[in-house]
């Protein structure tokens, strides 16, 4: 009895040690609209070891007026990535620095499209992720969960 105790613990850790060497880049798609919306509230991301994220503007009005961008971070350095992107400003595209940030695609206009590539090894498990755009005053619409 122990030594098949044995033999199913040895067989479950060759499992974790295979599957944490394998490698695999998940291609996911967001869309941002005029109407200040992304058209997903969930980005999921189990199973992939790299995230291969496209942004795309749909609409048509310009970056100043309904700009939007990707960012992602953990739920509680959301606030606080939100409002030091808010006092770059426009000049800087309301950027959200790197500071705390996961992830993060350019501020884009009507029509424009940016591809971004990053790990998921980024992500820790237990920690709550949200994926955001950081114009001013689009976080409270503009978000949704990251699952691990
Ligand atoms: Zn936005």
């Amino acid at each position: 009895m122990k030594l098949s105790m044995r033999l199913v613990v040895g067989f479950l850790s060759s499992i974790v040690i295979s599957s944490a060497s394998y490698s695999k880049t998940c291609d996911v798609a967001v869309d941002a609209t005029d109407a200040m919306s992304f058209n997903t509230k969930v980005m999921a991301t189990a199973g992939c070891t790299e995230i291969k994220l496209t942004l795309k503007h749909v609409g048509k009005l310009p970056k100043a007026a309904m700009g939007h961008n990707l960012v992602i971070s953990a739920e509680s350095d959301m606030k606080n990535i939100v409002t030091a992107a808010t006092k770059a400003g426009f000049a800087k595209d309301y950027s959200p620095g790197t500071e705390h940030v996961i992830a993060a695609t350019k501020l884009l206009g009507g029509g424009e499209t940016e591809t971004i590539t990053f790990p998921t090894s980024k992500f820790k498990k237990g920690t709550k992720y949200k994926f955001f755009c950081t114009f001013p005053g689009h976080s409270a619409i503009m978000v949704g969960d990251v699952t691990l």
